[in-house]
């Protein structure tokens, strides 16, 4: 049955990092979601012109009828730059979900493996501030690539998380500063070192970013059934 289009308010907004706002919305949901899934949007100019996108959910599922989005400013992005840089506290607008099987679940257990490039961690960190709350014994580990340290979204967040939370890795692959790297073979098997063989492997990013993260995952024998990947465009 397809999802009805509901009114959702812009409770919060904030800046995250230089290119990404951070907006709360206030939802009427009719079902709960589960961490990893998105919902559409859809604006609506003044002349009738339509355009509908889609957006992670970034919060937990235990708030209920609050949701966060983390929307990147792509240069002339049509609907990024709305969220970017002209949607408002009290603004309405019209959303439908929570859509997607890019989700996990406390029940399903790990060891949990996220690999996220720039916006693509948004997901993954509403799969990891759920398992902070339901169920932090599982082991996981974070791999996510952004440019510069002011790019990380959630950043101190992480960081605290991977300083405090016992079960929970973060690896950041800087790639443009001084020896910065990208995802490769070596730090593939140096996640895996760590973590053991994933139970559940969640890869989020541009096209050419999740392509590259799950070849080099399979090349290191996690079973392609195993992972799952959403893929943001670009
Ligand atoms: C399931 C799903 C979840 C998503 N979640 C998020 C999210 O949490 N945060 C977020 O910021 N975005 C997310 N996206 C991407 C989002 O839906 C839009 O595609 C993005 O905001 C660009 O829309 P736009 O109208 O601004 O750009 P457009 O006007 O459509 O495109 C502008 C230019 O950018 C290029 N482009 C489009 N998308 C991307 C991209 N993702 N990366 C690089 N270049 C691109 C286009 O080819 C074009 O050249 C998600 C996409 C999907 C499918």
């Amino acid at each position: 049955m397809a999802l009805a289009w509901q009114e959702a308010t812009i409770a919060a907004a904030a800046p995250e990092t230089p290119r990404v706002r951070r907006l709360s919305l206030a939802v009427g949901w009719e079902r709960p979601f589960r961490a990893g899934q998105h919902v559409d949007v859809r604006l609506t100019a003044p002349d009738g012109y339509q355009a509908q996108r889609s957006y992670s959910i970034a919060s937990p599922p235990t708030r209920p009828g609050l949701i966060d989005l983390m929307v990147e400013r792509l240069d002339d992005g049509e609907v990024s730059g709305f969220f970017a840089d002209v949607a408002a506290v009290g603004d309405a607008i019209e959303l439908r979900g929570p859509i997607g099987t890019f989700a996990w679940e406390p029940g399903q257990g790990g060891p949990l493996l996220l690999v996220g490039g720039g916006s693509g961690v948004v997901p993954l960190l509403s799969m990891l501030r759920h398992r902070a709350e339901a169920a932090p014994e599982v082991p996981a580990l974070l791999l996510y690539s952004a440019r510069t340290p002011e790019a990380v979204i959630a950043r101190d967040e992480l960081v605290r998380r991977g300083a405090t939370e016992p079960a929970f890795r973060l690896m950041l692959c800087l790639t443009r500063v001084a020896g910065g790297r990208r995802i490769d073979t070596a730090r593939i098997a140096e996640v895996l070192a760590h973590l053991g063989r994933p139970a559940h492997t969640f890869v989020c990013g541009s096209n050419p970013f999740v392509g590259a993260a799950a070849d080099l995952l399979v090349d290191a024998g996690v079973p392609p059934r195993t992972i799952r990947t959403e893929r943001f465009g670009g």
